[in-house]
């Protein structure tokens, strides 16, 4: 009889405002590579006021990252860092998904530019020791820095970090909104369902142009 593997699970946080076809690629590139047995997206909570700009609320976010998965059976959301109530940080995310998957290897998915970003933000020893990282490639963004940024805590957790190569996929959140805001195209690149909720609801100032281009 062959030993049963622990089960591996991808988590994929993010913002998510909308969510686009790299992060399902991303995603779906991970599952595969990785053999993991599912994907959990985690859109992050709606910080009280974020300096920078307004996040879209909670609850389109979470149904826009619904809409976007369905159809991919190795896909699922979660609402941990929805309901939580406070600033999320990686560490607590990973705390809070722990609790509902003993016995299972985690895998916290992000872009080039996501993982220095959070591996340099709030305990990240705990952060490593709690999932592997699979770093993907993301157009613009570069990995070189990563044993710079992470220091001291490179060399013993080197193993836990793992760099993806995907299909260079160069679409953000930040162009798509810019792209509604400006009346323009986003066709092909996010799920024609996410498109469609988008214009519904008039998200991204699309109820100002009356129809979706
Ligand atoms: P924004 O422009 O608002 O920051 P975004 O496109 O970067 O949006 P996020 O929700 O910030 O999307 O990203 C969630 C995760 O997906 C991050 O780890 C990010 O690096 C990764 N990601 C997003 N887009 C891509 C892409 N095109 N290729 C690879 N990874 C991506
Ligand atoms: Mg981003």
């Amino acid at each position: 009889m062959s030993e049963a593997r622990a089960r591996r699970v991808g988590i994929m946080g993010g913002t998510f405002d909308p969510i686009h076809y790299g992060h399902l690629v991303a995603a779906e590139e991970a599952r595969e590579a990785f053999r993991l047995d599912k994907i959990i997206f985690v859109p992050a909570g709606t910080p009280p006021h974020k300096v920078e700009r307004q996040v879209t609320p909670a609850r389109h976010r979470y149904l826009m990252t619904l809409l976007a998965i369905m159809g991919n059976p190795g896909f699922e959301a979660s609402r941990v860092d929805l309901d939580r109530g406070r600033v999320t940080y990686t560490v607590d995310t990973l705390q809070d998904l722990r609790k509902g998957l003993p016995d299972t290897d985690m895998y916290f998915i992000t872009g080039a530019d996501a993982i220095l970003e959070i591996l340099s933000w709030k305990a990240p020893k705990e952060v490593l020791s709690l999932a592997e990282f699979i770093a993907v490639t993301r157009p613009g963004y570069g990995l070189d820095q990563l044993a710079t940024a992470l220091g001291p805590l490179y060399e013993p957790f080197q193993d836990r970090i793992h760099i993806l190569e995907m299909p260079p996929m160069g679409i953000s959140s930040t162009d798509l909104r810019r792209r509604l805001a400006e009346g323009r195209s986003i066709r092909y690149l996010l799920p024609e369902a996410v498109a469609t909720y988008i214009q519904r609801e008039g998200l991204y100032g699309t109820n100002d142009q009356g129809h979706l281009p």
